[in-house]
């Protein structure tokens, strides 16, 4: 079609647009062309309309979003996930951060399976991090539901429990590992019952915790866990021996300046006998001395 036509087409389209619906235009000469321009637009449209839906139909379909909840995609990152930087092949979890980079959060993605690996407000295990080796611990010495240790750390932990024992003090655990969707219940209802700052004083954000590292237990004692253990002979006599089998008070009193946490006697994270006795010389808290 020439311009001089198109240009003629479309004047008389827009000087005449109803003109032939009551068939009184006397121009048939143009008829043809007028209607061919109007198939033409119609025939654009179906097929930019095809074209379009085939392209959003095909990214929602065809790389396995369906059956994909909402709270799996929400604040996906479009990083590839890289199942060696985790060691947990075949984990898909959109939500983790796949290198050892600042999160988004700004926090720092350590290695899983690392019993030495710092945590706190700034570190944070890969959200998928699981250890390979947990245990459950023996009903005898757990409480509030089945509770699950590393092999290490769980052999340690009895050896302990053993030695308070024959002190005269029957200790158990409370809570022992967490995985990250744990930790993040956890830590939504300390934000519910006591707010955003205080949470934060005595709860870690998910991944930030060391409970998903499966070394880590809370100890309680003749039913008191947590801040009613506080005081007890049993939480003198962990704070004086743990170290001994190879665990360290994470949150000694008085230190909520440097760890991030408020006070915790009951929150034992083993590393092992020979680091435990580094960090009991040391006088450091487990952070700092992680950390230097
Ligand atoms: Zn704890």
């Amino acid at each position: 079609m020439s311009g001089k036509v198109e240009r003629m087409v479309k004047s008389r389209t827009r000087q005449q647009p109803r003109s032939t619906v009551g068939g009184r235009d006397t121009s048939t000469s143009w008829q043809p062309i007028f209607t061919g321009a109007i198939v033409a637009v119609a025939v654009s449209f179906i097929v930019l309309v095809v074209v379009a839906a085939d392209s959003f139909g095909g990214s929602g379909g065809g790389d396995g979003g369906a059956g994909v909840s909402p709270t799996e995609t929400a604040g996906a990152d479009t990083s590839t996930p890289d199942p060696a930087a985790t060691g947990s092949p075949g984990n898909t979890d959109p939500t983790r951060t796949p290198t050892n980079e600042p999160g988004p959060d700004g926090s720092i993605v350590v290695a899983c399976n690392d019993i030495l690996a710092p945590l706190d407000k700034q570190h944070r295990l890969p959200a998928d991090c699981v250890p390979p080796d947990l245990e459950e611990v023996p009903g005898a010495i757990s409480a509030q539901g089945a509770q699950y240790l590393r092999t290490e750390a769980l052999a340690a932990l009895r050896e302990m429990f053993d030695a308070a024992r024959t002190d005269g003090f029957v200790l158990q655990v409370n809570s022992s590992f967490r995985s990250y969707q744990t930790q993040a219940d956890t830590y939504n209802y300390w934000v519910q019952t006591y707010g955003k700052e205080q949470a934060d004083r005595t709860s870690a954000r998910p991944g930030h915790s060391e409970h998903q590292l499966g070394t880590t237990a809370d100890v309680g004692a003749r039913g008191q866990f947590l801040e009613d253990f506080i005081g007890t002979a049993e939480a003198d006599w962990l704070a004086e021996n743990a170290w001994k089998y190879g665990f360290i008070i994470s949150y000694p009193d008085g230190k909520e300046g440097i760890t991030g946490y408020a006070y915790e006697p009951w929150h034992v994270r083993y590393v092992g006998q020979a680091v435990a006795a580094d960090v009991q010389a040391s006088g450091l808290t487990l952070r700092e001395f992680l950390l230097k």
